[in-house]
C-alpha cells in the first residue's frame, strides 16, 4: 500500500484499466470467479447468451438472460469508482478504460470513461435509431420493441461483434499516454480489450486484482485483494 501511495503521489497521467471485479464490491457478478455468472447453472453458457447469434436466433431468451443478469439497475458505485472519480477531479488521472456495461464509473463521477464493451443504457432501435434507457428495456415485456416495429437492441458489444472504433482509439491513446496504469478486476482473457495494456509505454504498471492473472510477472506492483477496500485507502 505504500508503494502503490507513492506512485500515486508521484503519478500525473493515471489511466485505469478495469473489468467485471470492480463492480463486484456493488453487488454485480463477475464472469470468472466462484460466484460468477460462469459458475451459475444455465442450460446455455452465459458466452452463448450473450452473442450476437443468439441475439438475432433467440431473442426472446436472450432478453429474459439480460434482463435478469445484466441489467442490475438497483447497483450503486463502491470505493473503487468512487477514488477514480476523486483522482479524476484532482488532474491526476486521465482516464478509466472499462470492460464493463454497467455505467457505474459514470454514476461515480467519473467524466473521462472508454465503455469498450458498450453500454446497457444505450439501447437503438434497429430499424429507425430511436433510443432507448435502460429503464425503458427494463420495464418492457418480453422482446422490447419500438414504436415504429423495429426491434431494439442494446449497445453492448456482444460476442461476435467488433469493438466501437472511435473507443478503441480514445483507450489506446490514453493508455498510450500514460505514466501511470492500474489494471484492476479482469481475469484479462476477454481479446480484444485484454491486449490494450500491451500499449502502455509510462513508468509503472499496477496490478491489483483478487486473484492472479497473465500479467502479474510484468508488473511493477501487485496487490493481490478487492479494488475498492485498496483504492479506498490511498490519500488524493
Ligand atoms: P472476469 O469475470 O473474467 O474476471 C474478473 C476478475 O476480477 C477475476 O480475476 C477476479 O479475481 C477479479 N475480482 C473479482 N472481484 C474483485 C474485487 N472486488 N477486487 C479485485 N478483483 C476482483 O471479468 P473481465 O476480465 O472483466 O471479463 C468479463 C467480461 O464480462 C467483460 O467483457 C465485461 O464486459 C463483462 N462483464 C461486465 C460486468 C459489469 O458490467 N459489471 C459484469 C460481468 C461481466
Amino acid at each position: 500500500m505504500k508503494t502503490l501511495q507513492e506512485i500515486i503521489d508521484e503519478s500525473r497521467k493515471i489511466v485505469f484499466f478495469g473489468g467485471a471485479g470492480v463492480s463486484t464490491e456493488s453487488g454485480i457478478p463477475d464472469f470468472r470467479s466462484e460466484d460468477g455468472l460462469y459458475r451459475q447453472k444455465y442450460t446455455v453458457s452465459s458466452e452463448t447468451m450473450l452473442s450476437h447469434d443468439w441475439f438475432f436466433s433467440h431473442t426472446e431468451e436472450f432478453f429474459k438472460f439480460y434482463r435478469d443478469k445484466m441489467l442490475p439497475l438497483w447497483a450503486q458505485p463502491n470505493a473503487a469508482h468512487r477514488k477514480l472519480a476523486e483522482l479524476e477531479q484532482k488532474g491526476k488521472l486521465l482516464a478509466v478504460v472499462t470492460q464493463n456495461i454497467d455505467g457505474l464509473h459514470q454514476k461515480a463521477g467519473s467524466k473521462r470513461v472508454y465503455e469498450l464493451h458498450g453500454t446497457v443504457h444505450k439501447n437503438t432501435c434497429l430499424k429507425c435509431g430511436k433510443r432507448y434507457s435502460a429503464e425503458d428495456i427494463a420495464a418492457a415485456e418480453g422482446v422490447p420493441h419500438c414504436a415504429c416495429g423495429g426491434l431494439i437492441k442494446p449497445d453492448v458489444v456482444l460476442y461476435g461483434e467488433s469493438l466501437d472504433g472511435d473507443t478503441i482509439e480514445g483507450a489506446v491513446r490514453a493508455i498510450a499516454a500514460a505514466d501511470t496504469l492500474i489494471v484492476a478486476g479482469t481475469s484479462l482473457t476477454v481479446y480484444p480489450a485484454a491486449g490494450f495494456v500491451s500499449y502502455f509505454r509510462g513508468k509503472s504498471l499496477v496490478l491489483i486484482n483478487r486473484d492472479p492473472t497473465p500479467l502479474d510477472s510484468q508488473c511493477d506492483l501487485v496487490l493481490h485483494g478487492k479494488v475498492g477496500e485498496i483504492l479506498s485507502g490511498i490519500n488524493v
